[in-house]
């Protein structure tokens, strides 16, 4: 097997910035591909977010340039080297894009920043000129959601990127629903030939432009982050969000892989932010931190058998709390706690401060960001809550099996390629399933849970069961290793 010269560009990535999933794989995914022998460079903004110190970043070059609406934009490239081998992160300071307070939504509106396309199309002209000027030419550029779209689309129809004749490109679907669509004008400050801007073109999407449709269509291939949710996405618009179609016409093309999981990172044995480790053969550990989350979120000790559920999510329709709040009354009647951690819309800020004032003793909702926290719910809690309406993989489910938290997940997308209902008789499956969206069958499964978890016997053995389970990145790098190399002979019996 001969090795690659890997560029993944993605807008966030672990440790650096992070809003959901994607950083945690943007993270991960290259030190498992450097590690398999690979020369990997990731690049991603310079966000205000990024601890410059702490990561210990140096400049590498400055007054580079890259062109967007008309103007030339200044840049500079700062890196840091994480301890691997042939692994750098590369960094785009431009201050006017990306020194702000959040990394795509203006926090004073609530709206996106009113000039993503500008920020996210420089971005993308910017990797090139990195490329150019750090001499690294790629054998395939990995791009991740829409604001890495256009890179495919550049490396295909725009002339000036004749330079990389011999790079193909894979783009990354971590979430349909966000797919950076911009009114027509954008597509002007692109630089690129008008008559590309057409209707069932690459980048026209219902008149306006859409940056996701051009990482879809000019792509060498697709893939998205787990085998159902490739095939929902073109199954219907419940699940495409509008692209089924153009998905549909890349079908051949399109493949799924799940996401891996840094057990460095998440794995209670070695896990230093939670105040007592354990493991499979030493669960001790898992009561005290059940002890310490309780406490930490003021929730009485009512009695010791309670099961506390746990709950680590952006606070999006996506993620399935209409749900909660439709059984709302009959859940908080339940011998259950819930933890609570989530930041998002509004209305669900609402919903869970209201619940959290009525129910004190039942609920607590901490509305933040907070790593730390994250780590200690997955330690702490018996069980955790994912009622999605979709989930492209989900990555709490599989951090919640690690830490003997068993999953209660409505069967979609990643969630239902991970979780097998429990039968408790023959002694299988690792997490309580429903495949119905609907309030009331999720009620009930968190019901049959409780009981469950009243035989401490069976629901340990169904902890270990899950905490055993590996769904380490080893199995997923080698997997893209093989569609980069898919990729790669595509373009080439293209050429030739
Ligand atoms: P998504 O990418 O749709 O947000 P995933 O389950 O794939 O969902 O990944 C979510 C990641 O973000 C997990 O690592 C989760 O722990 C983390 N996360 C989400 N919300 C918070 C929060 N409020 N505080 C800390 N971590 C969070």
């Amino acid at each position: 097997m001969s090795f690659l010269k890997i560029l993944l560009v993605s807008p966030e990535a672990v440790p650096y910035a992070k809003t959901g999933g994607l950083a945690d794989v943007a993270g991960a995914l290259p030190q498992s591909l450097a590690k398999l022998g690979n020369t990997v460079r990731l690049v991603m903004p310079l966000y205000r977010h990024v601890d410059k110190d702490k990561f210990d970043l140096k400049q590498a070059a400055s007054g580079l340039t890259a062109r967007i609406a008309g103007r030339d934009e200044k840049f500079n490239l700062y890196k840091c080297g994480p301890d691997i081998e042939d692994l750098e992160v590369l960094f785009i300071d431009h201050n006017g894009f990306f020194d702000r307070p959040e990394l795509y939504r203006d926090p004073s509106t609530g709206n996106d920043w009113h000039d993503n396309d500008e920020r996210f199309g420089f971005f993308c002209r910017a990797v090139l000129e990195i490329c150019r000027s750090q001499n690294f030419i790629p054998d395939i550029i990995h791009s991740n959601d829409w604001q890495s779209g256009l890179l495919p689309a550049l490396l295909k129809v725009d002339p000036s990127c004749s330079d990389f004749p011999n790079t193909s490109t894979l783009f990354s679907i971590h979430n349909i629903a966000y797919q950076g669509n911009f009114p027509p004008d954008s597509f002007d400050k692109l630089g690129l030939e008008k008559s590309l801007f057409a209707p069932a073109g690459g980048f026209e999407y219902w008149k306006n432009i859409s940056y996701l449709k051009a990482g879809i269509w000019y792509s060498d291939l697709i893939n998205t982050v787990s085998e159902t949710y490739a095939k929902e996405i073109q199954s219907s618009n419940e699940y495409g969000y509008g692209f089924e179609g153009v998905l549909k016409d890349r079908s051949d093309d399109l493949f799924g892989i799940l996401n891996g999981i840094d057990y460095s990172i998440w794995d209670p044995s070695v896990d230093e932010l939670i105040p007592a480790k354990f493991g499979p053969e030493k669960l001790a550990g898992k009561k005290r931190c059940k002890n310490a989350l309780r406490k930490k979120v003021k929730l009485p000790m009512v009695r010791r058998d309670i099961p506390i559920i746990g709950v680590i999510s952006r606070l999006a329709d996506q993620k399935g709390f209409d749900l909660i709040e439709q059984v709302a009354g009959d859940l908080m009647a339940l011998d259950i706690q819930i933890v609570l951690l989530g930041t998002g819309d509004e209305k669900y800020h609402k919903l869970f401060s209201t619940l959290q004032k009525k129910y004190p003793r039942k609920i607590a909702a901490l509305l933040e960001f907070n790593n730390e926290m994250a780590h200690l719910i997955e330690a702490g809690s018996d069980m955790f809550l994912m009622p999605s309406r979709y989930e492209p993989c989900g990555l709490n489910q599989l951090y919640s099996l690690r830490y003997g938290t068993i999953p209660i997940v409505r069967k979609t997308g990643g969630l239902a390629d991970t979780i097998e209902n429990a039968n408790p008789v023959r002694g299988t499956g690792n997490g309580f399933v429903f495949a119905k969206y609907d309030a009331r069958e999720m009620l009930n499964t968190i019901k049959f849970a409780c009981e469950v978890y009243r035989d401490k016997n069976v629901w340990e053995i169904m902890m270990l069961r899950g905490m055993r389970q590996d769904f380490s990145w080893d199995a997923s790098a080698k997997k893209y290793i093989e569609l980069y190399n898919k990729a790669i002979a595509k373009k080439a019996s293209a050429i030739a």
